[in-house]
């Protein structure tokens, strides 16, 4: 048996988004900008995807941008903001807990010339609107703030963040990497303040390769990419179609049962915290208000995390030591939210999607408990 427990990671891509992507390869292969019927069916097909995306984020078909990932849209969504506003101010505000695709977009902006304001979590490890409404000033231009982190499963209160600031200065813009949080907690974009919001597709099960920027209309963004001027100029280049036939046919195929999935994965998470308590070693990030319940992660006592991914491997296991995006490093966000070095190094992160099961769950607690006997090294 495999058990997949990587989910955040990655995702198998469900059999609708494949079917889309192979017919589009197969039949539907003109290009967009062609002017005759085979280049229209191509463009329906991208308008379709839209509409499908509009429908599970609750905006306007029109306001999406697709990319070649979230990394991108990130990316499009920092630059491409500070940039067109540059003469409104030059400060961007974000959080000390964000995934490189944001946080090294930001350093590189402070390298030239923007000023970047980092806010630190508050001691319980958590953030609240009040921190983003003192740190705003007369130059800011765009607060940046992750919708769920992946590597704790944190969710942020990005809503009301954007409803604080807005309420002090419309016309700041409100950016949410919403990666971790699209189809897995319900988004509505239309009344919530966000202004901007990236998304990835292979992180529900959708194929790589292919993401999205949702940018209100009326928003200025400096290109990043030049070209023949898809996409409203804003993101030039071919739109890969079948790659984004998939990502709206995955979002088609999920919008209607991300509650039922939520509640399916907090009894999961339940059950894995209820074993956790049974067995002496383990410490397990909190379960229930404030953290996504398809993420936990899970520290063993004298066990480093990789000796650990490798012995649940040799079962068939799969999970992630940290972040998979931070391999071999230090992580800066559990640095930032106090994890000290030893207890970073022994911490791993399950994250469960739409294959996970409870025999799964059963299964990791099982051989967390002989790594225990076998692995730990006392302190
Ligand atoms: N943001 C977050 C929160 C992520 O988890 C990831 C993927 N690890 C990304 C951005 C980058 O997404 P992509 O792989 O689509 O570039």
């Amino acid at each position: 048996m495999e058990y997949y427990l990587d989910n955040s990671a990655t995702t198998r891509v469900c059999p609708e988004a494949a079917q889309a992507c192979v017919k589009a390869m197969e039949e539907t292969y003109g290009n967009p900008s062609s002017l005759h019927r085979m280049g229209y069916r191509a463009e329906q097909l991208v308008r379709q995807a839209s509409e499908q995306l509009g429908a599970a984020l609750s905006c306007a078909p029109e306001d999406i941008i697709y990319t070649s990932g979230a990394t991108e849209a990130n990316n499009l969504a920092l630059f491409g903001v500070m940039k067109a506003y540059a003469r409104q101010g030059k400060t961007l505000i974000t959080t000390a807990i964000e995934h490189p695709s944001i946080s090294e977009t930001a350093e590189e902006l402070a390298r030239r010339g923007f000023r970047v304001k980092r806010l630190p979590p508050l001691p319980d490890g958590t953030y609240s609107p009040r921190q983003f409404a003192e740190a705003l000033d007369e130059d800011t231009v765009l607060v940046s703030c992750m919708l769920v982190n992946n590597e704790t499963g944190l969710e942020l209160p990005v809503e009301e963040i954007a409803r604080t600031i807005k309420r002090l200065k419309p016309e700041v813009l409100i950016h949410t990497d919403g990666v971790q949080a699209f189809l897995r907690q319900p988004i509505k974009l239309r009344s919530s303040g966000i202004d901007l919001m990236s998304i990835s597709g292979h992180k529900v099960r959708a194929p790589k390769g292919i993401g999205a920027l949702y940018v209100h209309r009326g928003i200025r963004l400096l290109p990043r990419l030049y070209g023949g001027g898809q996409q409203k100029g804003i993101r030039s280049g071919t739109e890969p179609v079948p790659l984004i036939a998939a990502l709206g046919a995955a979002a088609a195929a999920q919008k209607d049962s991300v509650r039922q999935e939520r509640s399916r994965f907090s009894a999961l998470k339940e059950r894995l915290a209820a074993a956790c308590r049974e067995i002496a070693g383990v410490t397990m990030s909190p379960v229930g208000e404030g953290y996504a319940p398809h993420i936990a992660t899970l520290s063993l006592r004298g066990i480093r995390s990789e000796v650990l991914l490798h012995f649940l491997e040799q079962y068939g296991i799969y999970v992630s030591s940290g972040s998979a995006c931070s391999r071999g490093k230090q992580s800066p966000v559990l640095e930032a939210l106090g994890v000290d070095r030893q207890t970073a190094d022994e911490t791993i992160r399950v994250s469960f999607g739409a294959e996970t099961t409870e025999e799964a769950v059963d299964e990791l607690a099982v051989r967390l408990e002989e790594a225990l006997h076998t692995l730990a090294k006392v302190r």
